[in-house]
């Protein structure tokens, strides 16, 4: 069952516990102060990013050729892997192809988890969109501003303060 609410949730706790107080947040050293190993790879192009357990350690690859700002994303959203989905990074690797695809397929050939992998990336993208966008953040930015989805004039500034793409930035707006 997907729990976009409880996603959001450990990523507002997190903007908290750091004491995170404005964009851009700082999602590598959320991750390095976690105990979190991040490494940078040039994969695939279309292999965003990776995430698992090693000797009981947690590890983030992040495809190195990809744009800095898409790069944060697949950190964030493979954070949340390891935030709340541990249990599966136990027994497998987890691929992403394309991190902002919400019917994305993972690479894992678990037959049991297959059910579940769809809903683990809807939550992983609800977390790294929270962690990148926090909710007050983006009220604060965007005041009492009436946002056009497709005013790229408007929206760019926007993106470029919280460090995100574009399509991260409206994806975002037109979920919430
Ligand atoms: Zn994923």
């Amino acid at each position: 069952m997907t729990d976009k609410p409880r996603a959001r949730a450990e990523a507002r706790k997190l903007i908290q516990e750091f004491g995170i107080k404005s964009p851009p947040v700082p999602v590598e050293r959320i991750a390095r102060s976690l105990g979190v190993k991040v490494e940078y790879a040039p994969f695939d192009d279309e292999l965003s990013g990776m995430a698992f357990i090693k000797n009981g350690i947690p590890m983030i690859g992040v495809n190195s050729l990809h744009h800095p700002n898409r790069q944060r994303f697949t950190l964030a959203h493979e954070l949340a892997h390891i935030q709340l989905h541990r249990p599966e990074l136990e027994t497998a690797v987890h691929v992403d192809k394309g991190s902002l695809r919400v019917d994305q397929t993972s690479l894992r050939r678990d037959p049991v988890s297959a059910t579940g992998t769809d809903s683990a990336e809807v939550e992983a993208n609800a977390f790294a969109a929270e962690l990148l966008m926090p909710e007050a953040f983006l009220s604060t930015a965007v005041g009492d501003r009436k946002l056009d989805l497709e005013d790229v004039d408007v929206l760019m500034p926007l993106a470029k303060k919280f460090r995100v793409s574009l399509m991260a930035l409206q994806h975002r707006l037109n979920n919430d």
